[in-house]
């Protein structure tokens, strides 16, 4: 038998969990209705019924019978029919969808009204003006929602008949106004739409439902769910509810209220009220609402009846909730209820004293938190956004607040900063010499690059606010200014305010709140009296208690991506369970770029092994340092990755010196380095490359600059053995980059057992470090199986596999064409952001399996930006990962969501937002 779908539910046939069927303002009708609860009596047609509506342009076969059926029942119930002309009965018609999308489709009120049946409305509420108006207000909202006529033509009338009378307010209109009114806006109908208003209570209904389905492709419906990462294909459901009047007098009225807080999670009485009203004329503002509060004055006994209601309600959805009510002369109904949208701090707060009332589990709170939220909690905000006016706007590559002097280079970022200053780095685009400057910076602003540029990528490791890819900024470094849109000039020295959270960049300071949360993650154990008390400390409490249960819930582990002992030492305050990845890189700049240059000139072995041995203690140096603070935690380091050339001066800039050089030597032919210079530039322009992403880096260096990788190799392995000699536990593991097939790891884990053995040879300790790669390439996620054979253990960089997967430069594309991929659908979320499950994940799903059939214990790890993203651990963790790595900053979040992830179950394999 063909499936015959039931498209029509009335309020007592469903319940809050029929959402996706019943949206969600019809099935909280639905739940109120069953918990006996005064809820206008009503019906809701299915999002089921719409999405047939929408593919075929027509109502599907049944439902025009169904809805009959469900009138019939409910003119029963009333003891009088739709528009009966001597006493009507009225609905309104309302969308819904599974998602909240308020204000973004129709409604319609007061659907029943006519020319027959406007007088008997006016009979039995004894109110004629009441009445006409009501009639008026159903012509208008009809016009506009149903037959397309232009709202303002509605305004006009109404305005010229305000004008007419002298009334400021169209509470001034009289009944004889509003008759006039409603010929006249009949007439609008009729001369813009072609067609009469509709007389027959029954067309006015049906006309209604489908204007209503058809609001779900309406423009600021699709552009709301384009924002917000709803579906297009879920469709609205449509509720039909018999009217109740706010606007029957002053023993009327209608208002919406709040269990608690939503800013601040805290338990009371919060919202708003506003008698002889419907919930239209709230919205609109036309008078101003009063304190909830003040009801209890209004009327008694209707005040008692909603707190009453708002107990039920709370200890039902165990959650916050909010609601609509309207008062009909001394009668309250119960018009929607939801669980209210609430802030970041509120959602821990009130998750943490649901707990405490014995109304959820831990499990429990632990869902009703996320790691967006928490990451919100964790950094500075202006006081006062939105004050004035951003002089410009970029991405929002790492949140907070920052205010500070422009600098434009990070000698003097560095130098105001140990001054005492504030300040802001302006760069068009960082790299690692600015690393400095970074650290001293308040924040950073660049005008390329985009959220996983340098400048973003290394803010967010630290905590430190960026906005990049302000491309409006005309920055010019040597003239020590910018210039924003409109000719604003911002001079070395000018204070700005940059908002990491929003991408907007202000001239002149904006008052600035710190995170409590962040702080208190940093001090860790210490009693903090502040952290104890009022508010905030209620809110460290909350956080606390769901932190500790995520770590006791979540399977995965995590770990930090971090360089240096300092950072290490951080990462350890916000929970890392050891290092996931050290980038060498960082340790070949500066000072040490001479034996780099020294390394890529050398013309024999000698040359080489003496720039390397410069190299190696100083390696050591620093891999002893990380792996102290880590003393009995994995440190996996990674073995040099980037390309040569980022080491060796610029291209531009030398050949500019060697040519002065040249030109000065052709006066005098003893030119002080210009002979070095000339080589360097040789070697300079041979390491030069078009693409260097894709050149000359990662293992190809290893394997092609012979020495290098065995170099950093004994470093490691000697900072192990003199971390043994102190009495220590070091866990070193020594991670090979840019591997592509499973000889390239052969060679180089081959090196690297030689080195073991000789290290263990020279100084009698015991040396066998786990060697492993990389997953970063498409070939490698492949070729799993094969390279499972040589390593030790993976880790996923999700960086670098995206770009090469789906062929983006990640520094070029974000900021050049993701605006228009996001606006077109191409995907939810840049992929540099959340993890693209259906291509780039499921590589990284392919390779687990694979790994792991060969190597059942394989040790799998992600060290990708994705690692602290809050839907791509919540992957992670469904696929299997042992751990994910993350800036020490981003690692509260992933303890959070990987807890998130062990409770929520596994089947929610996809993560959100990820590509259509
Ligand atoms: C990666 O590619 O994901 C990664 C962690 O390496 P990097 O960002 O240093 O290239
Ligand atoms: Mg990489």
């Amino acid at each position: 038998m063909p499936h015959t779908p039931k498209f029509v539910y009335a309020f007592a046939e469903g319940h809050k969990d029929l959402k996706d069927l019943l949206g969600g303002k019809g099935a909280n009708l639905a739940e109120m209705t069953n918990l006996g609860l005064p809820v206008p009596p009503g019906f809701t047609i299915t999002t089921e019924a719409c999405r047939a509506f929408l593919a075929t342009g027509d109502e599907p076969s049944g439902l025009r019978h169904e809805v009959e059926e469900h009138l019939r029942s409910l003119e029963t119930r009333m003891g009088r029919r739709l528009g009966q002309p001597d006493d009507p009965l009225l609905v309104s018609v309302r969308s819904g969808a599974a998602f909240s999308m308020p204000g973004m489709m129709d409604t319609v009120l007061n659907i029943g009204l006519s020319d027959a049946s406007v007088g008997g409305l006016a009979a039995q509420a004894g109110d004629d003006r009441f009445a006409w108006d009501s009639y008026r207000r159903l012509i208008q909202m009809f016009g506009k929602t149903v037959l397309g006529v232009d709202g303002d033509l509605f305004e006009e009338r109404l305005e010229a008949v305000k004008r007419a009378k002298g009334a400021s307010s169209d509470l001034e209109l009289d009944t004889a106004d509003l008759r006039d009114l409603v010929a006249a806006y009949k007439d609008l109908v009729a001369d813009a739409s072609g067609t009469e208003f509709p007389q027959d209570p029954r067309s006015q209904l049906g006309m209604a439902v489908r204007a209503v389905f058809a609001s779900w492709n309406g423009d600021r419906a699709r552009l709301y769910r384009r924002q917000e990462h709803i579906p297009d294909d879920l469709g609205t459901a449509v509720s039909i509810v018999a009217m109740v009047f706010g606007n029957l007098g002053a023993d009327s009225g209608t208002g919406v209220a709040f269990t608690r807080d939503p800013a601040s999670g805290k338990q009371g009485v919060y919202g708003d009220y506003l008698a002889n009203a419907q919930g239209e004329d709230v919205v609109a503002g036309i008078r101003n609402t009063v304190p909830l509060a003040d009801l209890e004055r209004l009327d008694k006994a209707s005040y008692d009846r909603l707190l009453e209601i708002m107990r039920v309600l709370e200890d039902h959805y165990r959650d916050l909730c909010d609601i609509e009510f309207t008062i009909e002369r001394g009668t309250l109904w119960m018009l929607q209820t939801r669980v209210g949208k609430r802030t970041a701090e509120a959602a821990f707060r009130i998750a943490a004293q649901l707990v405490e009332q014995g109304l959820i589990d831990d499990d429990e709170a632990l869902r009703r938190v996320t790691g967006a939220q928490l990451a919100q909690l964790m950094f500075p905000r202006f006081a006062d956004a939105g004050g004035s006016e951003p002089i410009t706007r970029g991405i929002a590559a790492s949140p907070g607040a920052a205010v500070g002097m422009a600098v434009f280079d990070q000698a003097t970022a560095v130098a105001r900063a140990h001054d005492g200053e504030r300040v802001i780095l302006v760069r068009r685009e960082t790299n690692p010499d600015d690393l400095a400057g970074m650290v001293a910076a308040e924040g950073i602003l660049t005008s390329r690059g985009g959220k996983t540029s340098h400048a973003a990528v290394v803010a967010r490791g630290m905590g430190k606010t960026c906005v990049c890819g302000a491309e409006a900024l005309q920055v010019d470094p040597a003239r020590r200014r910018f210039t924003a849109p409109g000719g604003v000039v911002v001079a070395e020295g000018d204070v700005i305010s940059v908002d990491g959270s929003t991408g907007c960049v202000y001239l002149g300071e904006a008052p600035v709140v710190p995170s409590a949360v962040a702080d208190h993650f940093e001090a860790e154990h210490v009693e903090d009296e502040t952290a104890t008390h009022g508010e905030v400390g209620e809110l460290l409490r909350a956080v606390d208690r769901i932190m500790a249960h995520a770590d006791r819930r979540r399977r995965m582990r995590v770990r930090a991506n971090a360089d240096t002992g300092e950072d290490a030492a951080r990462a350890l305050r916000f929970g890392a369970q050891g290092i996931g990845l050290l980038r060498t890189e960082h340790m070949f700049l500066g000072e040490r770029r001479k034996h780099v240059e020294r390394l890529v000139l050398a013309d024999t072995d000698d040359d080489r092994a003496a720039a390397l041995d410069a190299l190696l203690p100083l390696q050591r140096r620093d891999f002893a340092d990380v792996l102290a603070v880590m003393d009995g935690l994995p440190v996996t380091i990674r073995l040099l990755d980037p390309p040569l050339h980022e080491f060796l001066p610029d291209l531009t800039d030398l050949s500019v010196r060697v040519a002065l050089a040249e030109a000065r030597g052709a006066v005098d032919e003893t030119a002080a380095g210009g002979a070095d210079d000339a080589a360097l530039l040789a070697a300079v322009r041979r390491l030069h490359e078009h693409n260097p992403m894709l050149g000359l880096r990662g293992v190809r260096l290893g394997l092609v600059i012979p020495g290098l990788f065995a170099m950093q190799i004994r470093a490691i392995a000697e900072a192990a053995v003199e971390r043994v000699r102190a009495g220590g536990t070091p866990h070193a593991e020594v991670m090979v980059p840019l591997v592509a097939g499973v000889r390239e790891l052969e060679i180089i884990r081959d090196e690297a057992r030689e080195v073991f053995a000789a290290v263990s040879r020279e100084t009698g300790v015991e040396v066998a470090l786990p060697v492993g790669t990389m997953i970063e390439l498409p070939r490698a996620a492949l070729t799993a199986g094969r390279i499972a054979e040589a390593a030790d253990f993976f880790s996923f960089g999700t960086n670098d596999l995206t770009q090469t997967t789906w062929g983006f430069s990640r520094d070029d594309v974000e900021a050049s064409f993701f605006t228009q991929y996001l606006d077109a659908g191409v995907f939810g979320v840049s992929p540099f952001e959340t993890v693209d499950a259906d291509g780039v994940g499921r590589l990284v799903d392919l390779a687990v399996r694979e790994g792991r059939t060969t190597r059942p214990d394989i040790a799998l790890g992600v060290c990708g930006e994705h690692g602290g993203d809050p839907d791509s651990v919540r992957f992670f963790h469904a696929i299997g990962l042992d751990y994910v790595s993350c800036s020490p900053f981003r690692l509260p979040v992933a303890r959070l969501e990987a807890g998130r992830a062990a409770v929520l179950g596994q089947a929610d394999k996809r993560a959100d937002g990820g590509v259509r």
